[in-house]
């Protein structure tokens, strides 16, 4: 594996875009001639192989659909005996979208994984908070954690063994140091915390950093959470059809591998595709042979730019919208949800206000926050300045007591882990026979 390993790029081996650009192409032709073993590809190519980064970028765009239409191995590459792991991405119910890689493609996955300013080493306790089930997530945490000799602790967030009062124990108890998650994730951690007596920002002196990714993050948001947890938040972005494709810099920017993949950026409205700029993010992953993927659209909405970074990595950098680009009207005003967490999040810190959710009908928007009684009155007034000053419109804004968004059953619960039984008492259900969870 470490001779993989070598022939990975690695941060700093180029000195500017033009350097990095070489490196791209030293691997188009490897990357074209994988391609062309897989049916989809082979079929794509016709009589001849493509070879160049001008024939990769000539050929049409392969799209999620593409992998549904050829599920579950009809983008197969490889003898199917090469496989390490079979995954499939969340969303959509029937049509499954398959991934998979081989044992030399996790050395790449783990190893883009890795890449955050804030370095995981063998001294590291580290949570493992992002499902397990087929989907890559917490498998490509687990695994990079591993290859630098943290100790994993997996605490999968959607199983039922994992109740919020047992991350708020093990946070406390094993002195856990880095965490994985969604960011929403924290801000249940907090009040799971709170509801068990911690204070999040004092009570976890072993916390180093949270890392986050799976949803977009307003600037807001994150300061709040670093503010709450006294931690930074690092950012991270990808998918299970491919892995890591961003990570954070020591100045807070998200940048693109491209030393690992080749990023366009796509107009859908035109059809054509530009290095940077406004658009669905295009991927090409280099190192990937089980399952290459040509000019993959996320479908995220994304703006990349070339412009210098103070780290000196030479990548591009990224901002993701995700769907959170799509706008809801309200009377003439068009309303985001990044916006809208940008406002809710810039109330002050005293005010607790950890959850909100928002109602926008055609003429008319209403935010309900989670506030505790001595601020309500404060804190609505407040966002609805905020919201009549970026929009234009009276937003109803209503403040609920703690408990009534997220309820505090669902942060202090504590579920039994049983196993099936079919053998009962007297005076035992027996209904429950089987049905272990
Ligand atoms: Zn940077």
């Amino acid at each position: 594996m470490t001779e993989i390993l070598t022939r990975l790029p690695q941060l700093g081996q180029w000195g500017g875009t033009d350097e990095l650009l070489a490196i791209q192409d030293q691997q188009v032709g490897q990357l074209l001639r994988w391609a062309a073993a897989s049916p989809f590809y082979s079929r794509r190519f016709g009589a001849g192989v493509p070879a160049s980064r001008a024939d990769l970028l000539a050929l049409p765009l392969t799209t999620k659909q593409d992998l549904r239409d050829n599920y579950p191995f009809g983008m197969l590459a490889v003898p199917k005996e090469r496989l390490a792991t079979y995954h499939e991405s969340s969303g959509t119910a029937g049509q499954p979208t398959p991934s998979y890689y081989t044992e030399e493609d996790w050395v790449d996955l783990t190893d883009r994984y890795g890449r955050k300013w804030v370095g995981m080493d063998a001294s590291d306790t580290f949570l493992v908070r992002t499902p397990y089930a087929l989907m890559i997530t917490g498998h490509l945490a687990h695994a990079s954690a591993r290859a630098v000799g943290a100790t994993v602790v997996p605490g999968d967030n959607r199983s039922l063994a994992m109740p919020y009062s047992r991350v708020v124990r093990v946070l406390h108890d094993l002195d856990v140091t880095l965490t994985w998650s969604m960011p929403t994730e924290t801000l249940l951690w907090a009040a799971a915390a709170r509801a068990a007596g911690h204070r999040p920002g004092t009570d976890f002196p072993a916390l180093r950093a949270l890392f986050v990714g799976g949803e977009p993050l307003s600037p807001a948001r994150r300061r709040r959470i670093s503010e709450i947890w006294g931690v930074p938040v690092v950012e991270e972005y990808g998918s299970t059809e491919t892995g890591s494709l961003a990570g954070e810099c020591p100045h807070g920017h998200l940048h693109l591998w491209a030393d690992r993949a080749i990023f366009e950026v796509h107009d859908p409205a035109t059809g054509r595709t530009s290095p940077d700029g406004s658009g669905q993010l295009v991927v090409t992953p280099l190192f990937r042979e089980a399952m290459p993927l040509l000019r993959y659209n996320l479908e995220d909405n994304v703006e990349v730019s070339y412009d210098g970074c103070p780290c000196g990595w030479h990548l591009p950098t990224v901002r993701v919208l995700g769907r959170s680009a799509f706008r809801y009207s309200v009377g003439a005003a068009n309303v985001t949800q990044q916006r809208l967490e940008e406002l809710v999040f810039s109330l002050p810190v005293q005010d607790e206000v950890l959850f909100w959710r928002a109602k926008a009908e055609p003429h008319r928007l209403t935010v309900e926050i989670e506030v505790p009684d001595a601020r309500r009155d404060g804190a609505c007034l407040a966002l609805a300045a905020a919201v009549r000053e970026e929009y234009g419109i009276d937003a109803d804004v209503v403040g609920v007591p703690p408990g009534s968004l997220v309820p505090l059953h669902l942060l202090t619960a504590v579920h039994d882990v049983v196993k099936p039984r079919s053998l009962f008492g007297a005076d035992e259900d027996w209904g429950k026979a089987l049905l272990y969870y």
